[in-house]
C-alpha cells in the first residue's frame, strides 16, 4: 500500500490547554472562518473540553465544547481553536482547512504507525533470541516425544495419533466372549458376543503429531521474516527522511502493513505455542 504524504505537514499534538495559551498570538474566542484561515499548527487532545471558535453564518461563535480539535493560524497570524467536528463538517470539502485536516491526520497516522514499528524493530534482537530459545526447547520436546513413541510401539501410536487427529478422545476396549455349545442335533457351535467398554478419555495428545511441530517452526520463521521486513521499511523511511530537505512530495511505503504482519505473526505464534 502506498500513500502520498505531504512532508511539509508537521505533527504537533497539544495535550494541555496551557501549552496552547502560551503560544505567541493565541487569542481566546478568536473567530475562524474559511475567509481568514491560513494553516494548521497542530491538533489538541485534551482531558477537558474547550470551546470551538468557528464563526457561524449568523456571525456568532460555535462555542461547542470539544476535547479533540485543531490549532489554527489565521491570516493576521493570530492563533485559535476549532473542534474536529467543525473542521470536518462545517468547512466544505473544498476548503483549505478541510483538506489540511485530512493531510494532517494522514501524516499523524503514518508517523504513529512508524513509531510503533520502530519500537518493535528495537526489540528485534531480544525477540529473535526468544525465537531461538523456543526452537531449542521445541527440538528437545520433539526428541523426548520420539523416544516415547518408540516405547509405546507402532500400534498404540497409530491409535493415539488417530485420537489426536480426530478429536475422538474416548478410550474403549472391546471384549469378545466365545462360548462353544452343542445344538439339539449334536452339532458343535460357537456363540460369539462382543461388548464395548469405555475406559475413560484421553485429551491433548496433539503433542504427538509431527505436523504440530512443523506449524510452530513455520510460524517461528515467519516471525523472523516479519521482523526483517519491518526493519527494512524502518530503514528506508529513515533514509528517505534524510533526503527530504529537497523534496516536498514523496511516496512512502505505508508502515501499517508491516506492522500488521509483525503483530499477526507474533499472535499466531503465541496461539500455536
Ligand atoms: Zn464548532
Amino acid at each position: 500500500m502506498h500513500e502520498t504524504l505531504d512532508r511539509t505537514v508537521e505533527i504537533r499534538t497539544f495535550n494541555t490547554i496551557s501549552e496552547i495559551e502560551a503560544l505567541p498570538g493565541f487569542k481566546k474566542e478568536n473567530p475562524v472562518s474559511p475567509k481568514n484561515y491560513k494553516h494548521l499548527l497542530g491538533d489538541y487532545f485534551l482531558s477537558d473540553e474547550v470551546k470551538c471558535c468557528l464563526l457561524k453564518d449568523n456571525d456568532k461563535l460555535c462555542n461547542e465544547g470539544h476535547k479533540w480539535g485543531f490549532v489554527a493560524v489565521l491570516a493576521d497570524n493570530s492563533i485559535t481553536l476549532v473542534g474536529n467536528d467543525c473542521a470536518q463538517t462545517k468547512f466544505n470539502g473544498e476548503s483549505r482547512l478541510s483538506a489540511d485536516r485530512t493531510k494532517y491526520l494522514n501524516q499523524k497516522k503514518h508517523e504513529e504507525g512508524l513509531e510503533r514499528l520502530r519500537a518493535l524493530v528495537e526489540q528485534k534482537d531480544s525477540a529473535l533470541k526468544e525465537v531461538l530459545q523456543v526452537r531449542t526447547d521445541l527440538a528437545m520436546v520433539q526428541r523426548r516425544v520420539h523416544a516415547m513413541r518408540e516405547k509405546l510401539g507402532p500400534q498404540t501410536m497409530r491409535h493415539l495419533e488417530s485420537i489426536a487427529r480426530t478429536g475422538a478422545y474416548v478410550l474403549s476396549v472391546t471384549g469378545v466372549t466365545i462360548k462353544e455349545y452343542t445344538d439339539k442335533k449334536g452339532k458343535k457351535k460357537t456363540d460369539r458376543r462382543t461388548q464395548r467398554m469405555t475406559l475413560g478419555t484421553i485429551a491433548n495428545t496433539s503433542f504427538l503429531l509431527d505436523e504440530k511441530y512443523r506449524d510452530v517452526l513455520h510460524n517461528l520463521s515467519d516471525v523472523k521474516k516479519a521482523y526483517d521486513e519491518a526493519e527494512k521499511i524502518e530503514q528506508n523511511v529513515t533514509t528517505l527522511n534524510s533526503m527530504l530537505s529537497q523534496k516536498r512530495w514523496i511516496s512512502l511505503s505505508w508502515p501499517k502493513q508491516a506492522l500488521f504482519n509483525l503483530l499477526n505473526k507474533s499472535e499466531s505464534l503465541r496461539a500455536v505455542i
